[in-house]
């Protein structure tokens, strides 16, 4: 910007740095899921994900490079984890998810991409009051999905932000052996305190809470594992669950169950008067479970 003075130019260039994200693999799958590998600014890989649907277009983004938090279904978690995004890489991956939206609209937006955004939660919320913001994304706290583990000091956090956005808790297990054996946060952060937890944050957001259950064939996708749920949510009618049969993940050994095993999960806990949804799988064609793109090419 030669038309500057040269004195203001210097300073800018003590203080500041002009950086975008650099699209190192753009995949789009025959439904229209469209998955894309960033390169940062230190070369390291992050991935976010855009989902269009009839009525609705999804950007998901990622808050961390790697995860401390080594899930056994998640390929980010077998990474190991490197730094924390700053609020203004998320907002790139937002800003290019919304470019790549168009002819649409980006109408919503969930951080459930690589990383465990409460424990990024000072970058994360920065992000979140700009996507918020009329006077920049404007997209509305409702149509904002926080996905976390389960940090329950994050969500006691996010109770006290006077912003209604939607919290997703990934639960996956309703037995406190299983959940560790899946999710090694489950030993800081146990299931019965996280429920109360969640039970909180929906009484005071005055908003549903999503539990989030990937049924992994024979591990927990059995009419037992539905029984021990429909005792675990018992006294929490704003509790949805959603049921995700799981991508196949080769390297990581999981399949999803079959389709009969799928529905009659979901049968015993609709009859059990549970809220539940059942997400159908998108981008199977490009690996768009969470990590699965950015470790094959970081392996690479
Ligand atoms: S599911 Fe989320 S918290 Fe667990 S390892 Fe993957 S990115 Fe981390």
């Amino acid at each position: 910007m030669s038309d500057l003075p040269k004195d203001l130019r210097e300073k800018l260039k003590e203080k500041f740095i002009i950086t975008g994200l650099k699209v190192a693999k753009r995949l789009e799958s025959s439904d229209g899921t469209k998955k894309i590998l960033f390169r940062l600014q230190d070369a390291n890989l992050i991935e976010a994900v855009i989902i269009p649907s009839k009525e609705r277009v999804t950007g998901c983004v990622s808050t961390q490079v790697g995860c401390k938090f080594a899930c056994r279904f998640c390929a980010s978690g077998q990474g190991r984890f490197k730094r924390n995004l700053t609020f203004a890489e998320i907002i790139g991956e937002v800003l290019y998810l919304k470019k790549e939206a168009l002819p649409g609209k980006l109408t919503h937006l969930v951080f459930m991409g690589t990383g465990e955004p409460l424990d990024n939660y000072a970058e994360v919320m920065k992000a979140v009051r700009i996507i918020n913001s009329p006077s920049a994304f404007n997209i509305g706290a409702r149509r904002i999905t926080i996905s976390t583990s389960g940090i329950i000091p994050g969500i006691q956090k996010l109770s006290g932000e006077g912003l209604q956005i939607e919290l997703s808790v990934s639960l996956h297990a309703a037995d406190e052996k299983l959940r560790s054996e899946l999710m090694p946060v489950n030993k800081i952060y146990p299931l019965k305190e996280l429920i109360n937890t969640c039970k909180k944050y929906s009484l005071d957001t005055n908003r549903q809470v999503t539990l989030e259950y990937i049924l992994i064939k024979g591990v927990n996708s059995e009419l037992q594992h539905a029984q021990d749920l429909r005792k675990l949510l018992s006294g929490f009618p704003l509790a949805k669950i959603n049921l995700i049969p799981s991508n196949a993940i080769k390297e990581l050994n999981i399949e999803p169950p079959g389709r009969p095993e799928v529905l009659l999960f979901k049968e015993y806990l609709v009859k059990n008067g549970l809220n539940v949804t059942l997400r159908r799988e998108r981008g199977g064609d490009i690996e768009a479970a969470c990590g699965q793109l950015r470790l094959k090419y970081a392996e690479k």
